[in-house]
């Protein structure tokens, strides 16, 4: 049986609960199920944070929860979860999960492939993650049910594991990531027994399918704590040969610096409430690699535009294919990159259809981070800054001067 903690004690703000997963959840008990807000939202809401997004847990199933929503859709194959809908709000709805072993399929490394069949309540606790992402919010009552201790380690700002850290890093390796990005993000120190196998456990990430790494590392990059996260990472030994990106930015000694640059902006970005767009941060992590293959190309003898283009080519053919970056960023990838050449262009009407350029701003962005890194010399980021601010008359003259 859980802890059932009172508003009184808990203390959480009502206004931090959004109307939509209030909704949801009087939906369902109206029609005599359980519901609750549940994981990373509630976790935030005790922090006092807003969170950007709601999970509901449910006894109902999803064909239940669909029935008596007025806008859902059943999602997923491995795991079925009901997306209800609001306008561009969407509040993830998950039927309670079982731990019954039986229903639970794990492969060769004890990884699971599989597991759909319902259950309790507390067994869908026992499932999650960390005791601070088991806690249970109930809007109609605004208690906050707790199995695992949750809320004392949240108070105590500690990250704990559910169950045996070993067994649970096995049965999903993303685990290890989670643990050190989320402690990293609230500032929690991981509990000893919590933190001990990582390092030696790291190496199971190579089972994980690439796509899943590659979502979890957007989040870690644009969690607003990137630096934190990537040292983290570093110190935990969660990097060396696993995590393709983060290898890749160690094996680039002249990147590092450029690579913590962008880390460091993209997280000030972040915090300002200001967007952030992947296409960006594989632009600036890659670009070590492209530099240095653009500077090689043109000692070859290629002209300055074509060993651009060549070596973005060769960047992205084969990073890409190891990254799994997904094909609608890499067109904004090379644009961010060959955009770069056209900065050196400040004659005739190159210029001009340069600040006309969809991706003019992050083309820039991107420069003005090349020159706090050295590459480019801080008269031309001014130029570039007083043409895209000034007048037509302005810039013909700014050329005619240039010129
Ligand atoms: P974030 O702030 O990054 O969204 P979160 O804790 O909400 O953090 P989600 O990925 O949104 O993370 O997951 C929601 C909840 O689902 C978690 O709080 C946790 O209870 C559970 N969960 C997520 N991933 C796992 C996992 N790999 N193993 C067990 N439980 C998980
Ligand atoms: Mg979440």
């Amino acid at each position: 049986t859980p802890r059932i903690i009172p508003a009184s004690v808990h203390g959480i703000r009502p206004e931090l609960v959004a109307w939509q997963a209030i909704r949801t959840c009087e939906a369902l008990q109206r029609r005599g199920f359980k519901a609750y807000v549940v994981g990373g939202a509630v976790r935030d809401m005790l922090l006092g944070v807003k969170p950007k997004d709601f999970d509901v847990a449910t006894d109902a199933t999803p064909e239940e929860v669909k029935a008596c929503q007025k806008r859902a859709i059943i999602i997923g194959r491995r795991f079925r979860l009901v997306h209800v809908i609001f306008g561009r709000e969407v509040i993830e709805c998950a039927t309670f999960r079982s731990l019954d072993t039986e229903g639970v399929r794990k492969d060769a490394a004890g990884r699971v492939i599989s597991d759909n069949i319902f259950g309790e309540m507390w067994e869908d606790a026992a499932r999650r993650d960390f005791t601070i992402n088991a806690l249970y919010y109930d809007p109609s009552t605004q208690e906050v049910l707790d199995y695992h201790n949750g809320y004392e380690d949240l108070k105590d700002k500690c990250l704990r594991i559910i169950g045996d850290p070993e067994e649970r890093y096995r049965e999903d390796p993303v685990r290890m990531m989670r643990a050190v990005r989320i402690a990293a993000k609230l500032g929690f120190r991981i509990d000893e027994s919590t933190r001990r196998p990582i390092p030696k456990m790291a190496y199971l990430l190579k089972n994980v399918p690439d796509a899943r790494l590659f979502d979890e590392i957007i989040k870690l990059l644009t969690s607003g704590h990137a630096v934190a996260c990537v040292e983290a990472f570093r110190k935990e030994g969660l990097h060396h040969g696993l995590l393709p990106v983060l290898d890749m930015m160690n094996t680039e000694s002249a990147g590092e610096k450029f690579m913590m640059l962008a880390l460091e902006r993209t997280d000030e970005r972040i915090n300002a409430g200001k967007k952030t767009s992947p296409a960006f941060l594989f632009a600036t992590l890659l670009w070590p690699q492209t530099l240095r293959r653009w500077e090689s190309f043109e000692k070859k003898g290629k002209s300055r535009a074509q060993a651009l283009y060549e070596a973005c080519d060769v960047v992205l053919k084969t990073q890409c294919e190891k990254l799994v970056i997904q094909r609608r960023y890499m067109a904004d990838i090379q644009m961010i990159w060959m955009l770069q050449y056209r900065f050196e262009r400040r004659f005739g009407k190159m210029p001009f259809a340069q600040v006309n350029h969809p991706k003019y701003r992050a083309a820039y962005d991107f420069m003005l981070l090349r020159s706090q890194n050295g590459e480019v010399p801080v008269e031309v980021v001014e130029w570039w800054k007083n043409f895209y601010e000034a007048d037509e008359a302005g810039r013909h003259e700014m050329i005619e001067q240039a010129e």
